[in-house]
């Protein structure tokens, strides 16, 4: 029987087993923590610029069930700030339930709690995963790997801060294993501009109870605030400067000037690294306390130390059953991100399973465009230098000056209807 096995439950890895359970493959997601979503957790930035572009072409392609969720649970929507258009911001602590019945309710079986330390390889094929627990192998026919590039410890110990006790937990739960480079794939590292491998993690959530009053209203009621620096605590602000940050909106001189909070139901603080110290100066922000990660005020996990070279179908050239989607896949950030890789993955992967060609998506399409465009940055050296998402920096330019950025719903139909491209999953039904 034809089954796939999709390593790491982010976004990317729920969107690949969406997708390939939506089309009635038999699917095993297997995540090493607690909780689906890892760093969709302590995010919760949508439609953004460019984001909303995809996240309507994915609606009309066929694949808009983990959009609408991220809809349902927003808390703010339309919401325009330094460098962003028409933002929403779901509810970090609402979102992951929804998505867990989603893929139960098409027959996914998740695994929480098993790490997968290895593969099994033979003659171009993976044959099955090895989990930690005990040696466990569950064999599959065609696999995919989301594990994302966050972490482990070691990482952020020798390329960051040190461990942050962020969101994914690695000391409790084990390091992060791509099986993508267990079998065989070169690990390329980006640089940031100090020359160390990786990025660090860009935003830090505050304990919403510890603003003062007056503020956490404000916030709750605006979704967005902005709270100017005084000169010194742009000073003293610690930590690493924005540009070691993966998200792009850091160098954004609006970034550096201000505290900008938001809105996700914990309080997302988009600002360089602060000590606790330097932040509790500020009115409101007496009481302050980090929520994710603790050490918020020395930095953040390191990631994107660990990207693999895909092909624009996400299969990996030297295996003919395993693909790859999110961090994973290469240079692109974002949950929107992730589920267009994701989606494609494991639509992919059904189609492998029915021994049909993997696809591409149409270049004349946002989605498209970003899975062309990452995999164009990530063979040289220079464009590795970079990290790319739908709604800042060289990637957000590029769709801009193509033209296929837009709100207009009726214009993305027709783009899509003349690509062939509207209910792109479903086909082969
Ligand atoms: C602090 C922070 C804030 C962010 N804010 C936003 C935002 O507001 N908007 C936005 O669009 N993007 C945001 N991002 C980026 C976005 O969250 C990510 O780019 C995207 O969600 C990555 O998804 P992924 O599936 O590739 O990886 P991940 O989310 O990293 O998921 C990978 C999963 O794989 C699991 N895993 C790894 N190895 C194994 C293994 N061997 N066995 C089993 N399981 C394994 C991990 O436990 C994890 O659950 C943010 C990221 C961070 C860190």
């Amino acid at each position: 029987m034809q089954h796939l096995i999709v390593v790491g439950g982010g976004w990317s890895g729920c969107a690949a087993a969406l997708a390939a359970a939506k089309k009635g493959l038999a699917v095993t997601l297997i995540e090493r923590t607690d909780r689906l979503l890892a760093s969709g957790l302590v995010g919760g930035i949508m439609r953004n610029n460019g984001r909303y572009t995809a996240a309507e072409e994915l609606k009309l392609m066929g694949a808009g069930e983990l959009v609408e969720i991220t809809d349902c649970c927003a808390r703010h929507a339309g919401i325009d700030f330094p460098g962003h258009r028409h933002a929403s911001f779901y509810d970090v602590g609402r979102v992951e339930l929804p998505v867990l019945q989603l893929l139960q309710s098409h027959g996914v079986k998740v695994l929480f709690g098993r790490r997968v330390v290895n593969v099994e390889v033979k003659d171009r094929l993976v044959r099955a995963v090895i989990l930690s627990q005990g040696r466990e192998v569950i064999r599959g026919t065609v696999f995919i790997d989301a594990s994302g590039t966050a972490g482990p410890t070691a990482n952020c110990s020798r390329f960051g801060n040190g461990c942050a006790m962020c969101i994914f937990r690695c000391p409790t739960f084990g390091p992060r294993v791509s099986i993508a480079v267990k079998a065989g794939a070169e690990k390329i590292p980006l640089q940031r501009p100090a020359g160390q491998p990786g990025y660090f993690s860009g935003s830090c959530e505050l304990e919403p109870s510890s603003l003062s009053p007056d503020l956490l209203r404000e916030l709750r009621q605006k979704g967005v605030v902005l709270l100017p620096l005084p000169r010194e605590l742009i000073d003293e602000s610690s930590g690493s400067p924005a540009e070691e940050k993966a998200c792009r909106q850091y160098v954004l001189p609006q970034f550096k000037e201000n505290i900008v909070l938001i809105d996700n139901g914990a309080v997302k603080m988009m600002a360089p690294f602060f000590s606790l110290q330097a932040l509790r100066r500020f009115p409101g922000l007496e009481r302050a306390v980090y929520r994710d990660p603790l050490g918020g005020g020395r930095g953040n996990s390191i990631r994107f130390s660990g990207m693999v070279l895909r092909d624009n179908r996400l299969l990996l050239p030297h295996l003919d059953n395993l693909l790859v989607a999110g961090e994973r896949a290469g240079l692109a950030l974002g949950h929107t991100e992730a589920m267009v890789t994701g989606t494609l993955a494991g639509y992919n992967a059904w189609r492998i399973s029915e021994g049909l060609e993997p696809v591409l998506l149409p270049r004349n399409t946002v989605c498209g465009t970003l899975i062309y465009f990452t995999r164009q940055m990530g063979r040289t050296a220079a464009g590795r230098r970079g990290i790319y998402t739908l709604s800042g920096g060289l990637l957000w330019d590029y769709i801009r000056k193509r033209g296929l950025y837009t709100t207009d719903r009726d214009k993305i139909y027709h783009r899509l209807q003349k690509a062939g491209a509207l209910a792109f999953f479903e086909d082969g039904s």
